[in-house]
């Protein structure tokens, strides 16, 4: 596959008829704020061309205190999204590649144990969504509007990228959810995680949800130009993820082929598969 634009020369198929679409961001009903049937993701996919689909529903965590997540799947609805995905997988096998992953946080205290997972369930790839940095849940990345807390989003994401868990850091300009404008800390912070990402060879994801009217977003959101154009600076590549949450996402074309260009125009190396995930091996150290 042609990682750079999907550009099919011998048949003179004008280059955005021929872009070749992936994503491995999507979710499923079970983090409890998608909607859709786990294969109307798929039909969808397939219906806009597609040639690649990673699910990645929030993946769960082994509470030890009781406490329950609104916002990922539970953990026993685990093997039953890993048989669903496997499911589906096969019955699609010849219109689409699908791989299974989660997108999941970045708690050491429980990264042993999400290691364990990934190995056992034989996991196609992990993908960073660094939301929080504690399992209590206590300060929501997308909701910060003070510098501190942008550093405080880096060093953890930092570490979080170093874990050697994950191939992918979904919305890394998440921090612009809410945050009034981009200024110097938020520069000095997004060249920290562009350096440490283009370092460790993880692309960084280019969103396409932060596209979407959300009546509760306050900030300039992402994609955030100004993360961007420092990624493209400092070597970075990024990869096109939907975050779908709904299976409609699919049908947006526009935004996909608008993603793509905007990215060129950047300079940034695009990939457009997270598999093989390097993942597994650094399992082992
Ligand atoms: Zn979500
Ligand atoms: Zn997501």
């Amino acid at each position: 596959m042609d990682g750079k634009n999907g550009y099919n020369k011998g048949e003179g198929i004008p280059k955005e008829a021929s872009t070749i679409r992936t994503n491995f961001h999507s979710h499923t009903t079970r983090c409890q704020h998608a909607t859709g049937r786990d294969e109307q993701y798929v039909t969808a996919a397939i219906a806009a061309g597609y040639a690649q689909l990673g699910m990645s529903d929030h993946g769960p965590w082994p509470y030890g205190d009781g406490y329950v997540s609104g916002i990922r799947m539970r953990l026993d609805e685990f093997p039953g999204y890993l048989a669903s995905a496997r499911a589906l997988k096969e019955k699609y096998r010849e219109q689409i590649a699908i791989y299974v992953g989660l997108e999941s946080e970045y708690y050491p205290a429980y990264s042993g144990w999400l290691a364990e997972q990934a190995e056992a369930e034989r996991l196609d790839f992990l993908i960073l969504g660094s939301h929080f940095d504690r399992p209590d849940e206590d300060i929501y990345f997308g909701g910060i509007t003070q510098p501190h807390q942008l550093y405080r989003y880096a060093r953890h994401t930092i570490l979080g990228l170093r874990s050697g868990l994950y191939c992918c850091l979904a919305h890394p300009d998440l921090f612009m959810l809410n945050y009034p404008a981009f200024d110097e800390d938020c520069a000095v912070i997004s060249r920290d995680i562009a350096q440490a990402a283009r370092d460790l060879g993880i692309p960084l994801e280019y969103n396409l949800s932060g596209l979407y009217p959300q009546s509760w977003r306050r900030g300039p959101g992402y994609p955030a130009a100004g993360f961007w154009q420092i990624a493209a600076q400092e070597g970075a590549s990024a990869i096109i993820g939907l975050d779908a949450h709904d299976p409609g996402r699919y049908a947006d074309t526009h935004l996909y082929d608008q993603a793509v260009r905007d990215l060129a125009q950047l300079g940034i190396n695009r990939v457009d598969s997270l598999v093989p995930c390097r993942m597994g091996k650094r399992l082992a150290v």
